[in-house]
């Protein structure tokens, strides 16, 4: 069993919605303790909030969902995560950004990777990027299978 909270800032207005299956008052005590891994923080450390229960006595199996209906209903919410989880889509765009990022940032560096030169074994010269490509090359195979 289990309950979903809520925790309203007064001076901001700020909600955090939260579910639990264990005590309300251990649940919120994380909150205050480690407040840097919450989305909460801010409320907490504005300290001036008020704690509820939206809703007790809720079967495990459809808490994150019971915990979702809320956040649906709430506005001015401070959590970032969806309550079954990560938003996968928002992840991988995010993702995809940091590697754009990079590559913008490393562009000359990773190009100049791609272009050394190298020498195989079967005698033929390469660029590192076009390993690939060569190690199907017949020179190669033949080489290989000789
Ligand atoms: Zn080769």
């Amino acid at each position: 069993m289990g309950l979903v909270y809520w925790i309203h800032c007064n001076e901001t207005n700020q909600n955090y919605i939260g579910s639990t299956t264990y005590s309300l008052n251990k649940r919120i005590n994380e909150h205050i303790k480690e407040s840097y891994k919450y989305s909460s923080k801010p409320i907490i450390d504005r300290n001036n909030y008020s704690v509820s229960i939206l809703e007790d006595n809720i079967n495990k199996d459809i808490l994150k969902v019971r915990e979702q209906f809320y956040m649906d209903c709430c506005d001015n919410l401070l959590n970032i995560y969806r309550a079954n989880g990560v938003d996968e889509v928002k992840k991988k765009k995010t993702l995809a950004k940091a590697y754009h990022n990079y590559w913008i940032n490393h562009k000359e560096e990773i190009n100049k990777k791609k272009g050394i030169k190298i020498t195989c074994e079967c005698g033929s010269v390469y660029r590192k990027s076009g390993k690939s490509q060569h190690i199907k090359t017949k020179k190669h195979l033949d080489f290989v299978a000789s």
